[in-house]
This record gives C-alpha cells, sequence and structure tokens, in this order.
C-alpha cells in the first residue's frame, strides 16, 4: 500500500498528463505537465504560465546574454485534465481495476492513464 504522508488535498493530475488551463491568464491552454508539485497544489505546464527571465552571458558556459522565456507554476485548481476520449476537459473518477487503482473520466468512463 502507499503510504500518505501528509493530508494534503489528493492530486489527480500526474506528470506527462495533458490539461487545459480554465480560468487565469493562461485560460484555455493545453499543455503536458512537465511537474507536479503536491504539497503546494501546483504543475508545471509545458508553454503554460511563461515568465521572462533576464540570463546573465556567461563566455565560459557559452551562455548567451538576454532574455530567456520559461514556465513557472499554476496552481492545479486552474487547470482541468483533458480527456482524449471526450477531447475536452472533465473531471477525475476514479476506480479499481483488480489491485490496480485508475483514474477515469467522469463524462465517459474511459481510462486516463497511458
Ligand atoms: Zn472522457
Amino acid at each position: 500500500m502507499r503510504t500518505v504522508s501528509t493530508e494534503h488535498k489528493r492530486v489527480d493530475i500526474r506528470r506527462n498528463d495533458t490539461v487545459k488551463v480554465i480560468t487565469g491568464r493562461d485560460k484555455g491552454k493545453e499543455g503536458r505537465v512537465l511537474r507536479v508539485f503536491p504539497n503546494d497544489a501546483k504543475l508545471l505546464v509545458e508553454h503554460v504560465m511563461m515568465v521572462k527571465k533576464h540570463v546573465r552571458p556567461n563566455p565560459q558556459r557559452n551562455i548567451k546574454g538576454g532574455i530567456a522565456e520559461q514556465e513557472s507554476p499554476i496552481s492545479i485548481s486552474n487547470v482541468m485534465l483533458l480527456c482524449v476520449s471526450c477531447n475536452r476537459p472533465v473531471r477525475v473518477g476514479h476506480e479499481m481495476h483488480g489491485d490496480h487503482h485508475v483514474r477515469v473520466c467522469k463524462r465517459c468512463g474511459a481510462t486516463l492513464e497511458k
């Protein structure tokens, strides 16, 4: 059994899931989850919440100076998991398939595991 170390909210989104931003600055964007921060209830989503970062040139490491863009974490409550069957953001349900816990689309019932 998996041990639960904290009483934080359960996170239904995992790395490599595709999510849709439902509210906030990047509303409507879709992207792949790069990282999950369960303790902060935040996600890093590819091409979402891009921030500009000023980079100082470092010739020894062949880094050019200028402005680089990178993702910043977005609150899990601002995104929903995208169901590949429905092709829309859905709520996540839970089922046991034998010994395996799987996440399912509450709308169409398709499994959300890859
Ligand atoms: Zn679905």
